[in-house]
């Protein structure tokens, strides 16, 4: 049998495919922004030419890899193949992507959440090694989580164990993507930082912000309201305070119900050190009884945004597919 295999991390704003080795080297990476977070016609399209695409770079054919390992930013039942649902779009409720890709690349696939892809991919071949109760948090637009427990990645009973964005801290907070209120997520990540900026600029308040992202902006750029907050803007240091507090928050939680003995940060806004994730450790420490206070090894991740996509390829290899 080939060792190689094809990883590919489905993501709200991109595609992003390698074929990588037993050792989790990537031989050949093809990232494609263009039709991310649409519907599924179009990401198994986008999929599938991302597929191609890799496999040509490294020079092989379709016969030459062993499967292909797909992570996906969303709830996911791995074990039945299916995606549960997006908070993307509807057309994604329990959406058959393992079976379609199969049958539309003609090799053997397994699918899994982005999260617990890059907590494996982190746990086997990155940060995580070494650690036997592992927690890995994607602190990015979302906020992730993938757990390892006893060296056995840990789904829950459906599939969805680890969905710690939407876990309810405010009942009477604001309304929430999802239908419930006062999520984690409206008030950390990129998600909880743009929905804090809207709502300072609805009130009026001034900030370099409403020129730097316009008056009613749908989404604001968590890097944007880093530079603002650079520049000295009180509301943008305000806000990143805020969500360097709820980041902290949730990462107590993760201690107090997993006592992991390694905690991994990965995601684009762990690269944030000074304004949200130094605060958020901070918060943490805060946030969490005293017996578990240096219970857990903090560490920043090994692999970036290649954990999703070779913990995919690597559960694909696992799985004997
Ligand atoms: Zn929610």
């Amino acid at each position: 049998m080939s060792n190689l295999v094809v990883g590919i991390d489905i993501g709200g704003t991109k595609i992003a495919a390698g074929v990588i080795d037993s050792s989790a080297r990537v031989l050949a990476r093809y990232i494609s922004k263009t039709h991310a977070g649409q519907p599924p016609d179009d990401v198994i399209a986008a999929t599938v030419e991302a597929f191609h695409a890799v496999l040509a770079q490294a020079g092989l054919q379709r016969g030459q890899v062993a499967g292909l390992g797909v992570g996906f930013g969303g709830h996911v039942n791995g074990a039945a193949g299916l995606i549960l649902t997006s908070s993307n779009l509807p057309a994604w409720d329990n959406y058959p992507l393992r079976d379609h890709l199969q049958a539309r690349l003609g090799v053997p696939a397994i699918l899994e959440n982005d999260s617990n892809c890059a907590a494996w991919g982190e746990y086997r071949f990155g940060a995580g090694q070494g650690s036997r109760h592992l927690c890995y948090v994607t602190f990015s637009t979302g906020y992730g989580l993938g757990v390892v427990i006893d060296g056995k990645l840990y789904v829950g009973a459906t599939g969805t164990a680890g969905e710690l964005a939407h876990t309810v801290i405010h009942p009477d907070g604001p309304l929430c993507a999802c239908g419930k209120r006062g999520c984690l997520i409206c008030y950390t990540a990129g998600l909880g930082i743009s929905r804090l900026v809207r709502e300072r600029l609805d009130r009026g308040e001034q900030t370099l912000l409403r020129e730097l992202c316009g008056p009613t902006p749908a989404r604001v750029a968590g890097e944007i309201v880093v530079q603002a907050a650079e520049r000295g803007d009180r509301v943008a240091q305000d806000v990143l305070a805020i969500a360097a507090r709820y980041f902290g928050i949730g990462l107590s939680s993760v201690v107090q119900m997993f006592n992991p003995d390694r905690i991994v940060i990965g995601g684009g806004l762990a690269h944030v050190k000074h304004w949200l994730v130094e605060p958020g450790l901070v918060a943490l420490r805060e946030n969490i009884h005293p017996v578990l206070h240096n219970s857990a090894e903090i560490v920043y991740s090994h692999l970036w945004e290649d954990a999703g996509m070779i913990g995919a390829a690597v559960l694909a290899w696992e799985s004997k597919i």
